[in-house]
């Protein structure tokens, strides 16, 4: 691992002896690893690895920022488990634990680097999309329901999802561009569940 130091430093870290150098790059080490260890639990939820809520937000303000002012579509899918507190009640809070966490493996491996897929709730994940249409997020969409159907371990628990996506309008705020990927969500419970719907 590598340090960017000042020339000053470095002078002054050169002309130590080497065993001494040695114990200061060790530190240097350590203390960049505990700095990565305390950003990485300020962002992200203990128990899925996925994106916390408050970091979830923060991007989507800048993200819906950058599609007011541009031409850059952005999307945004929240998804919520089919009959999760049956899953809990048959199998027990800890294999139902392990299940989402498995969802979140699931969902993340078919996301890009720059998409952020974040747990909301308690099993509620949302899925920002950058440069995404409605229509590609519809693929995406299918991708995730086709990975999930197809994973041994959830196959094996009958876990499935149900969707919903829209693409930011202008004029949405924070509120409205959520709350219309969860009107969809909703038709997609009532329309029987284990699917996606989308916002028009
Ligand atoms: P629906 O298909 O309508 O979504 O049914 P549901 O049973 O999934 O209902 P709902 O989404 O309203 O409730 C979520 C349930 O998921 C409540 C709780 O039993 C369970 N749950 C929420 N968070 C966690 C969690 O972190 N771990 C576990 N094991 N269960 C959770
Ligand atoms: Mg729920
Ligand atoms: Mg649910």
């Amino acid at each position: 691992m590598t340090f960017l130091f000042d020339e000053d430093i470095k002078q002054k870290v050169s002309a130590l002896d080497p065993k001494f150098r040695e114990k200061i790059s060790e530190m240097f080490e350590a203390m960049h690893k505990s700095i990565n260890m305390l950003y990485d639990a300020a962002i992200r939820d203990e128990k899925t690895g996925l994106y916390n809520n408050k970091f979830f937000e923060t991007v989507l303000d800048m993200e819906m920022e950058k599609a007011k002012r541009g031409k850059e579509k952005l999307s945004l899918v929240i998804t919520d488990i089919d009959h999760f507190k049956k899953i809990n009640d048959t199998h027990g809070h800890v294999k139902a634990d392990e299940l989402l966490a498995k969802l979140a493996k699931v969902i993340s491996s078919c996301a890009r680097k720059s998409d952020v897929v974040a747990r909301f709730g308690g099993e509620e994940f949302f899925i920002l999309l950058p440069e995404t249409t409605i229509e590609k997020a519809k693929r995406f969409a299918a991708r995730i329901k086709k990975a999930i159907h197809s994973d041994p371990t959830l196959k094996k628990y009958s876990l499935t999802v149900s969707g919903g996506i829209a693409q930011y309008k202008k004029g949405d705020n924070r509120e409205k561009f959520k709350d219309r990927a969860d009107k969809a969500l909703y038709r997609a419970k009532e329309g029987g569940r284990d699917r996606f719907e989308f916002s028009k």
